[in-house]
């Protein structure tokens, strides 16, 4: 009921100023805000986030939470304890790692993602579960935080992961949340909706980064939402790109340099075919007007045909007659 709920977000948000207390102030913190540092974090930016460090202790956090009287059993519900098997004790579920306090849409803190420090310590992320107040498909990484933002540019920037949002706000793109990486979910759009109806997706440069992204576009599409693509290149990430090239060109050559959803289809569907090859060629040219039918904006229609006739030197009449038969299949 609504004081447990209540409860849980009390013991959430405590819990977050601890940890990041410990990151910053103690000895034990010491080597993740090394770490931190050394990625490129700024102190400015683990205050912002709040960012913390969870001790490498099997009891801290039940300890923590029993002495300001919280019920265990509640504390387990709420994803901040787990169980043992064979005794039914209360462990941390988070041990010795990074602390990313995730907020809701209205900004209490209503789960975590914990960041191992070192990389032999599976899995790299582990998040809250799902529980009554961390409903992860309605929840957007910095959503809250950035919400007048995005207002005001009409814009916002989707990311995979903390790390991309917390570099992008200090190269000052502070329009952007993260979908922590799921796929993107019809509850997030939701939220997006209420803000803007203009999306760059910004997705990691890597092969599955392009795939979500190719995913994630068409699904916005369904709702009437405007999409970019920022993309990044040598598969790096854009926390990686920040690092490797600073701000400046991070604002400009990518966030800058997006692209439509249209053009950024050209290229993903040249991505593992060979032009030269006259089957992927024409592959490649069903492709293109398997998109362009679902264009309903005329001029853009007849722009990307001729983009076709003249890159591949075929006449316009032959794509508009397969463009016809493509469009009788379909119905
Ligand atoms: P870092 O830069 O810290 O190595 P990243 O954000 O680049 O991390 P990716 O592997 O690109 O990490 O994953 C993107 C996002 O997906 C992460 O920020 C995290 O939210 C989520 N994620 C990654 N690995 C896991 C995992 N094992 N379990 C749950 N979520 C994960
Ligand atoms: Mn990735
Ligand atoms: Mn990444
Ligand atoms: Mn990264």
């Amino acid at each position: 009921p609504r004081e447990d709920e209540k409860q849980m977000l009390q013991a959430h948000e405590l819990l977050s100023k601890f940890y990041h207390h410990l990151l910053l102030n103690t000895k034990e913190g010491q080597e993740a805000l090394e770490y931190l540092l050394s990625r490129g974090f700024t102190t400015e930016s683990i205050s912002k986030f709040q960012i913390g460090w969870s001790l490498p202790s099997w009891d801290f956090t039940v300890k923590f939470l029993q002495k300001r009287g919280y019920s265990l059993d509640l504390m387990e519900a709420a994803g901040l304890l787990v169980r043992r098997e064979k005794d039914q004790s209360f462990l941390d579920r988070f041990r010795g790692r990074i602390m990313f306090p995730i907020t809701n849409p209205k900004g209490k803190v209503v789960g975590f993602s914990g960041r191992s420090l070192h990389s032999d310590d599976e899995p790299k992320y582990l998040n809250s579960p799902e529980t009554k107040i961390f409903n992860k498909s309605r929840i957007l990484y910095n959503f809250h935080e950035s919400r007048t933002i995005i207002r005001r540019k009409q814009q916002i920037i989707l990311f995979e992961g903390f790390a991309d949002v917390i570099s992008a706000s200090g190269a000052s793109v502070e329009n952007g949340v993260a979908t922590m990486g799921t796929s993107l979910t019809e509850g997030q759009i939701g939220l997006i909706k209420r803000l803007t109806d203009s999306v760059v997706i910004c997705y990691d440069g890597d092969f599955a980064g392009v795939e979500a992204a190719f995913r994630a576009g068409n699904l916005l599409l369904n709702h009437q939402l405007s999409i970019r693509v920022a993309m990044i290149p040598e598969r790096l990430d854009p926390d990686d790109y920040i690092s490797k090239y600073g701000k400046e060109k991070f604002q400009q050559d990518v966030i800058g340099a997006s692209l439509t959803f249209m053009a950024f289809k050209l290229r993903y569907y040249k991505l593992n075919k060979n032009l030269n090859d006259e089957g992927d060629r024409l592959q490649y040219i069903e492709d293109i007007l398997k998109e362009i039918i679902h264009l309903t904006n005329a001029v853009e229609k007849d722009y990307y045909l001729r983009y076709l006739a003249e890159e591949f030197d075929v006449s316009l009449e032959a794509l508009q007659q397969q463009l016809a038969e493509i469009g009788g299949a379909l119905k």
